[in-house]
């Protein structure tokens, strides 16, 4: 097996802690590195446990106590933007978990794929900002990109190395959140306690305000479009309330291939570092006599309007998807602070939108500027 030792950005969070829950199953795999935003305590603990060579944390201000808390154990401490990048490019790792919240991630990921780094993707902000940027430097360096999201990781599965010359469509599957079946009236009254009530999925929290508003969707389509390179016009979005059907592609012949399964993101996260391997995984299983029915509908555009604003940015692409990304993460931290309500999240990134004239293959600096200018509109809608 090549990816023996690995990296993981963003070790402390949902996605990163499930990481290292199938580490602790998986005597064979070696921790290399580990970065966290600020939560020194717990990256304290994973540290410990686990004995990177390197841990990061970006917040600088914690360096120094997070040095003295891992005193004598031979643990190199680094931080900020350097410290994230030397976790991800210059530590001993052969693949590296992409599992920050955020295109805070953009700069890690180009680095690790400049290192010949495998990557496993949770982040998909990354992909959706910078995807023009890191797919072809990723064939470029001969690194695999493996997706760990759940609907990608089906669509990976079901494709099983079939060209993309005979998907006739990708069918991606959505929750549709804590919210689906209202209108865009009681959409108005959410709070944020009702957003983060996820029906079937335990995530971040930015992550589950995405689900609720169904920008998480909006976001999927696009990372689909380049994970899998194909149009737009060739993914559906399906909602399907039981999370049983992870996703599926329908081949040119008619058939249509489904990976199904408990909601569990255990299974992407392990098919990503054994890929293509197979291990045995514990936890629930499905009984399909239990669930007993699998429901399909059409997603509502009109009522989660963040939706339907991802499939016009999709549709511009350059530097539209960026101002849609940034706008949505500061909209979606607003939302989190109670200073905004949840039908202003949709609103700030339309106004983000209308006010950007998009510019086609934006480089890295561009993407960041873009960054900038939604976050400068979002200061003149709603104060900083
Ligand atoms: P969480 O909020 O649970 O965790 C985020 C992690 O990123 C934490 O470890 C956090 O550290 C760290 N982090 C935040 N900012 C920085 C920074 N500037 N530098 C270094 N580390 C940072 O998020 P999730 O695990 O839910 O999501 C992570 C990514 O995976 C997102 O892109 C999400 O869309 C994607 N994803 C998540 C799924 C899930 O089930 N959770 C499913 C599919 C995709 P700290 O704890 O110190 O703040
Ligand atoms: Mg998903």
């Amino acid at each position: 097996m090549k990816n023996n030792n690995i990296a993981i950005l963003g070790s402390t969070g949902s996605i990163g802690t499930q990481t290292l829950a199938i580490v602790r199953n998986h005597p064979e795999l070696k921790v290399a590195a580990l970065a966290a935003g600020s939560n020194i305590d717990l990256l304290e603990a994973q540290a410990r446990e686990f004995h990177p060579k390197t841990v990061a944390i970006y917040d600088e201000t914690r360096w120094k106590e997070l040095c003295e808390r891992l005193n004598g154990t031979g643990i190199s401490v680094v931080c900020g933007m350097d410290g994230l990048n030397e976790t991800a490019g210059g530590s001993g790792a052969d693949i590296v978990v992409t599992a920050v919240v955020g295109m805070i991630g953009i700069e890690p990921t180009i680095k690790a794929i400049e290192a010949g780094k495998d990557i496993a993707l949770a982040n998909k902000e990354t992909l959706v900002t910078a995807g023009h940027i890191i797919m072809p430097l990723a064939r470029k360096k001969g690194v695999r990109i493996l997706p760990v999201d759940s609907e990608h990781s089906a669509i990976f599965q079901s494709l099983n190395g079939e060209p993309k010359e005979r998907i006739a469509s990708i069918l991606l599957t959505a929750s549709g959140g804590p919210f689906r079946g209202k209108s865009k009236e009681e959409l108005q009254k959410m709070t944020v306690e009702d957003a983060l009530k996820h029906p079937n999925w335990s995530m971040g929290k930015k992550i589950t305000v995405d689900s609720a508003t169904m920008v998480n969707k909006g976001l999927e389509v696009m990372e689909a479009g380049w994970l899998f390179d194909v149009p737009l016009e060739k993914i559906q979005v399906l909602v399907h309330p039981q999370s049983i059907v992870h996703s599926a592609v329908e081949f040119v012949d008619g058939a249509v291939i489904a990976q199904m399964g408990v909601p569990d993101m255990k299974l992407p996260i392990q098919y990503a570092l054994f890929y293509p391997d197979r291990r045995e995984l514990f936890g629930q299983r499905l009984r399909l006599t239990q669930i007993r029915k699998l429901t399909f509908e059409e997603p509502d555009p009109e009522t989660f309007r963040g939706f339907a604003l991802a499939l016009s940015a999709a549709k511009t692409g350059g530097s539209m998807p960026t101002i849609y990304n940034a706008a949505n993460e500061r909209a979606v931290r607003m939302f989190l602070e109670k200073r905004i309500g949840f039908m202003d999240i949709p609103a700030s990134i339309e106004y983000c939108m209308n006010r950007h004239q998009a510019t086609a293959s934006p480089t890295f600096e561009e993407i960041l500027s873009a960054e900038q200018e939604a976050n400068r509109y979002l200061d003149e809608k709603w104060g900083k």
